[in-house]
């Protein structure tokens, strides 16, 4: 079995707790606006590496003392389009004793996925939009299947962190702001939320594939509407980043 590798970076420092070996699978079902890894989206391209579980465990324990306070994140594309590789990996992960995270948008529903949330230590949670009709507009797909993961998650106890991008004339809003902490809320399982500003620096990535950049007139979102944000999720009692 080999696990289609979009890049490796071996110092993450945004992707969980402490420093981590950050995994970006390739192939994503996707097809977020704001997206910054649109070279990500293919699942039948490799990506730089076509590695089996044994040799990624094997890249990972060379930075095993630099993560030893961290670990290693997976994120993408959207990593959990490949299941049996992320079971296998997280297992061989956790037989080191190295911390693992699975950073998804959690819009794959079936029970290899659900295997995999299993053996993982911390789920980063994507919610692009708590509003159905917005969330098709803003990522492609139904957001169903990322609520009944949320789910999953709180019924087995698997830590989370909620991760959501505040979108000027998308997300920032404050009623759908509070509609959104109000619904996490009382998940037991949420540890933190990090609300994420929307920037568009991924537009150069867009022009040098030749796509079109949907959002190319939104401003980035301003301190002032993220601090906002920040105080609607915290009023909710949730724990903000
Ligand atoms: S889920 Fe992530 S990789 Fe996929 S389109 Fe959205 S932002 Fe991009």
């Amino acid at each position: 079995m080999l696990g289609r590798i979009h890049s490796l970076e071996s110092f993450g420092t945004v992707d969980g707790p402490g420093i981590r070996f950050v995994v970006f699978l390739q192939g994503c079902p996707l097809r977020c606006l704001y997206c910054h890894n649109p070279d990500t989206w293919d699942p039948k391209q490799t990506g730089k590496y076509l590695l089996s579980p044994e040799e990624l465990l094997a890249e990972v324990l060379r930075y095993k003392s630099f993560i030893a306070k961290g670990g290693v994140t997976v994120t993408g594309g959207e990593p959990l389009l490949q299941p049996e590789f992320l079971l296998e990996f997280f297992s061989l992960c956790k037989e080191n004793s190295i911390h693992t995270a699975l950073d998804t948008s959690g819009a794959i529903s079936s029970q290899a996925v659900y295997k995999v949330l299993d053996v993982v230590d911390l789920v980063l949670l994507d919610v692009k939009s708590i509003d159905a009709d917005q969330h098709k507009k803003l990522t492609g797909v139904r957001i169903d299947n990322t609520l009944h993961c949320l789910n999953y998650l709180e019924e087995k106890n698997i830590p989370v962190w909620i991760r959501h991008v505040i979108v000027p004339g998308w997300t920032d809003d404050d009623l759908l702001l509070e509609k959104t902490a109000d619904y996490l809320a009382p998940y037991r399982c949420i540890e933190k939320v990090e609300l994420l500003p929307y920037h568009n620096m991924g537009v150069r990535k867009y022009e040098q594939l030749g796509m079109e950049y949907r959002l190319e007139n939104t401003p980035p979102l301003s301190k002032e509407r993220l601090e906002n944000a920040r105080n609607i999720f915290r009023n909710a009692g949730l724990r903000v980043s």
